[in-house]
């Protein structure tokens, strides 16, 4: 996989791109999602099956235990309320006094799981009641192209979730934070993130009477059910030029690979949930695994870079998986949920 464009895309700013810390663990718990988005990295979906096992979860809940630095543990997935282990996996997560962050998508509050039938009503309160950080994914404060990325009647109940949030105190508590990422419908990049912030900020409470803490705008990542739509549409090439005509060395400089080490549901170790989806393990040829964790070895690795990663280098970045970076340098958000 070349990585041509993005170093070439860098090569001016004589940015150090090796890890700085590993602050996070990041888990990627299950493919498995309530819905089935255009753009979703993941190819995530109602039908995919993947689970983390309860080996792999042990270990990780082991490494995050015997390592100080690791501060935040941030679950992903697909859907990661819908892994059957979520709930006592934060619970323990939180009683390793653990910062946790989901990274959620609002709808599968609403919807019945897919596999199971079971409601999923009592997320909000759950989610309060451990503390938890949620990092939700949110196209648009507008019905039509929240409904146009995401499918009919995502919007309606995204606004619903969001109250329900609101009801229990996310947006006004202090310990409840309430993130919303948002990321473009098409394949270009979103306008500058304070003022959007202001734009969702009046429109969500003016028309609905919501709030929230933060705004992440993430630029699409090249990868997965994304990659596969700019292939269609013959515009893979032309959207990476639009990446490199947008390189920020601050976003660059923040991303999460620099900080974080990312776990998929079988154990390997990736430096990123992107690099994950694009089989890009840490180790190459002899990937490593939960396993085989290392922190003084993986603080020595080489960051396996390729040229997707312009989609973290472009305007705000793109990192919405490891810990939530402050509005002013965005990128260490990671991916979407
Ligand atoms: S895609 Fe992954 S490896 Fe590449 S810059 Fe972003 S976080 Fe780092
Ligand atoms: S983008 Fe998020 S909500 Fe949509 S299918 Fe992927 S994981 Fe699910």
């Amino acid at each position: 996989m070349s990585s041509a464009r993005f170093l070439g895309a860098i090569a001016e700013y004589n940015l150090d791109l090796t890890p700085i810390a590993i602050d996070a663990l990041q888990m990627n718990i299950t493919r498995l999602c309530n819905q089935a988005c255009s753009h979703c990295h993941v190819a995530a979906s109602p039908r995919r099956t993947e689970m983390m096992t309860d080996d792999v979860i042990e270990r990780c809940l082991e490494i995050v235990s015997q390592h100080a630095g690791i501060r935040t543990a941030d679950i992903t997935g697909g859907a990661p309320e819908l892994h059957p282990g979520f709930e006592p996996l934060v619970s323990r997560l939180r009683g390793l006094d653990r910062h946790v962050v989901v990274r959620h998508n609002l709808t599968v509050t609403l919807d019945p799981h897919p596999l199971t039938g079971e409601s999923m009503s009592h997320l909000p309160e759950m989610f309060a009641d451990h503390g938890v950080e949620l990092a939700c994914s949110l196209p648009w404060y507008g019905e039509e192209e929240t409904d146009h990325q995401r499918g009919a009647g995502t919007f309606a109940k995204s606004i619903e979730s969001l109250r329900r949030l609101n009801g229990v105190g996310y947006g006004s508590r202090i310990d409840l934070l309430l993130d919303l990422v948002v990321n473009p419908g098409a394949a270009t990049l979103l306008g500058d993130q304070r003022s959007l912030e202001a734009e969702f900020r009046r429109a969500l409470e003016e028309d609905h009477g919501l709030t929230f803490d933060r705004l992440f705008v993430l630029a699409n990542m090249p990868v997965g059910r994304y990659a596969k739509h700019l292939d269609a549409v013959n515009d893979a090439d032309g959207y990476l030029g639009r990446l490199e005509e947008s390189c920020n060395p601050s976003a660059a400089g923040n991303a999460m690979c620099l900080s974080t080490v990312s776990v998929s549901h079988d154990g390997t170790l990736y430096d990123c949930d992107f690099n994950q989806m694009l089989g890009l393990a840490i180790g190459d040829s002899d990937p490593l695994t939960v396993f085989d964790f290392d922190e003084a070895k993986l603080m020595r690795r080489r960051i396996r870079f390729a040229d997707h990663c312009l989609g973290c280098a472009a305007g705000a970045g793109s990192s919405c998986s490891g810990a939530t970076a402050p509005v002013e340098s965005p990128s260490r958000m990671g991916c979407v949920a």
